[in-house]
């Protein structure tokens, strides 16, 4: 089984496509970030957690709450901008990050998958889709034996 993966990078801009305006900001990790997702490429929704570092240039600049492991959804697709021959992992971290953290470390676990990737006839089907995704990750994570990945090393 290919669960869990394991990615860790510093966070990139991204297109800056509407990701706040639909109420989900996606954090982007850079293209190396994103080769242990090499092994399942299905392009689709994930779940699992996520750790951002409350740190940036050694000083500790987030709250204690946006440091700790999180619950995450992640949309794995392809990347326009490499004419669609590159994989790109948009990160959706359910918590209420007091301002935003790009140039952060951040740590990725991916614990399994979600739904393969739809084309939305409006903006409300997605926003709607989302709300779902996230209920589902919540559900997934809470299950008897996944307590286990929140606490493992691989997190600080
Ligand atoms: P971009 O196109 O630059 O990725 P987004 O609108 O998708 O722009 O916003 C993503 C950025 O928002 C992240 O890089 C991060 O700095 C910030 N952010 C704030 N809250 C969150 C969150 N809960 N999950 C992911 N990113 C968040
Ligand atoms: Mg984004």
């Amino acid at each position: 089984p290919p669960f869990p993966i394991f990615m860790s990078g510093a966070v990139q801009r991204g297109f800056g496509r509407g990701g706040k305006d639909l109420g989900c900001p996606t954090a982007n990790l850079p293209d190396e970030s994103i080769i242990p997702m090499s092994s399942v490429t299905k392009t689709g929704v994930y779940y699992g957690y996520a750790q951002v570092s409350r740190e940036r240039d050694g000083k500790a600049v987030l709250s204690e709450g946006d440091g700790k492991v999180l619950p995450m959804v992640m949309s794995l697709g392809w990347n326009p901008f490499y004419k669609n021959e590159r994989m790109s992992a948009e990160i959706h971290v359910m918590h209420d990050f007091q301002t935003d953290f790009y140039g952060h470390d951040m740590k990725v676990m991916v614990l399994g998958y979600i739904r393969p990737e739809l084309d939305y006839v409006s903006r409300e089907a997605l926003i709607e889709d989302i709300e779902t995704d996230k209920r589902v990750a919540l559900k997934s994570i809470a299950r008897t034996g996944y307590q286990q990945f929140q606490s493992d090393s691989f997190f600080d």
